[in-house]
């Protein structure tokens, strides 16, 4: 029977929840927000397919030795680049597939900030997929459904980070032709449980109620800084960089991330997605768009160049080395960086104030840091 005794071990793709013959396992929220699957004993038979189906204890076996194109790029269309987070690929990779009558699926920003796998039909619905949500998504069952719309001969796009296509194609445990998978270059998925927290002391602060968020607004154009939006019931929005918006500027110094990102068995090349997508940061080449947004786009498998070929009438791009992409973007061949704060960040997190923690943990903004800027600034004006 499948227990979790140590939390890096487990990505919380629900591979296990998703193949249970009795529906005994549900996902529920650890002490420090994130996922994992809880076995109900009187229900569990102890078949034992929830550890066969794992691909944390399996890996699913992938052509090791294969050769990746490594192409940077854009979308020609001004209108979904401003809409997207970085470059605007997956849309075009997402219309080519509903084009072929088949189904997409992605990540969606509900109600309460709650972030889901969904599937969409149509393209209006798979809008609500474009932007990336820097909380980690539930992929619940969905697995089963990606199952039966490829038994059905459907074209499937499934999108997702690295673990959770590795759990889907293990959860399938064959290959389908119709299957085609996108990943995203994770950066790990942080603290449903921070979040909340952060939020609840925004609605006192800010004295309204946040009801959305968009981490990746390309308001001052695609960045860097990147700019955050958080919505509120009183139509106001509060916008910042990123690293002054105290949990994303936590987020990007991997302090509240999942146990199993800090050892990602998927941040290396091949990447497991046929396309894997991320931000090209400090891109040196000749594509230029005005900062609206640039994607590194690898290509891991024979199914990712057919998809690329279908869809690069539609893309501004150029071939890069592997050396450019891996010199520019860490999380492609590594895994995030342990942050040394992060256990005793999480053993204070119900003692502070999320505000309290974030000077301490996130700014470093000790009393000496403190005492020491005033010494400063009282020299400065004795000088004068
Ligand atoms: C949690 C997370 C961490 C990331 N870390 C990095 C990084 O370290 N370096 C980097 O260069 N790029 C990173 N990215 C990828 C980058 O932000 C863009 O998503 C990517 O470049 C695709 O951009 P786009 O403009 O083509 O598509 P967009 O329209 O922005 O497409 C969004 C895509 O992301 C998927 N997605 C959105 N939220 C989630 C989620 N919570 N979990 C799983 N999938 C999601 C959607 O299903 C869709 O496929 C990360 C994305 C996410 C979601």
């Amino acid at each position: 029977m499948l227990k979790i005794t140590d939390k890096s071990k487990c990505c919380g793709c629900n591979a296990c929840g998703n193949i249970c013959p009795k529906d005994a396992i549900s996902m529920q929220y650890d002490n420090e927000g994130f996922l994992y699957p809880y076995v109900n004993e009187n229900e569990c038979i102890k078949c034992g397919l929830c550890l066969k189906i794992c691909p944390i204890i399996n890996e699913y076996k992938k052509d090791k030795n294969y050769k990746c194109d490594f192409i940077g790029g854009y979308n020609k269309d001004i209108n979904i680049l401003k809409n997207s987070s970085s470059g605007g690929i997956f849309w075009l990779l997402a219309e080519n597939i509903i084009v072929k009558k088949g189904v997409v699926y992605g990540v969606e920003l509900g109600d309460n900030f709650y972030v889901f796998h969904n599937r969409s039909e149509t393209l209006n619905g798979t809008e609500k997929f474009m932007k990336s949500k820097y909380l980690e998504s539930n992929i619940g069952l969905i697995y089963r459904k990606v199952k039966n719309d490829l038994d059905n001969k459907l074209y499937v796009l499934f999108s997702g980070t690295p673990c959770q296509i590795a759990g889907l194609y293990s959860y399938l445990g064959k290959e389908y032709a119709t299957l085609y998978t996108c990943d995203v270059i994770c950066h790990g998925v942080p603290s449903k449980v921070v979040f909340d927290k952060y939020i609840q002391e925004l609605n006192i602060s800010q004295k309204a109620k946040a009801v959305s968020i968009c981490w990746r607004d390309k308001i001052k154009g695609w960045g860097p800084p990147n700019m955050v939006t958080v919505y509120f019931n009183n139509n106001e929005k509060l916008t910042t960089p990123s690293m002054k918006n105290p949990y994303q500027a936590g987020f990007l110094k991997n302090l509240y991330l999942r146990p199993s990102c800090y050892k990602c068995n998927w941040a290396k090349l091949p990447r497991i997605g046929d396309i894997s997508l991320a931000d090209f940061w400090d891109y040196e080449g000749k594509l230029s768009n005005d900062n609206k947004g640039l994607s590194i786009i690898i290509l891991s498998s024979a199914k990712g160049v057919q998809l690329f070929n279908e869809i690069k009438k539609y893309i501004e791009y150029e071939f890069v080395t592997e050396q450019i992409i891996t010199k520019k973007s860490r999380h492609v061949h590594l895994p995030p960086l342990n942050n040394k704060k992060r256990d005793l960040f999480f053993r204070n997190l119900n003692k502070y104030s999320f505000k309290r923690l974030s000077k301490k943990y996130i700014y470093n903004i000790t009393l000496r840091k403190v005492l020491s800027a005033i010494k400063k600034n009282i020299c400065k004006i004795i000088k004068k």
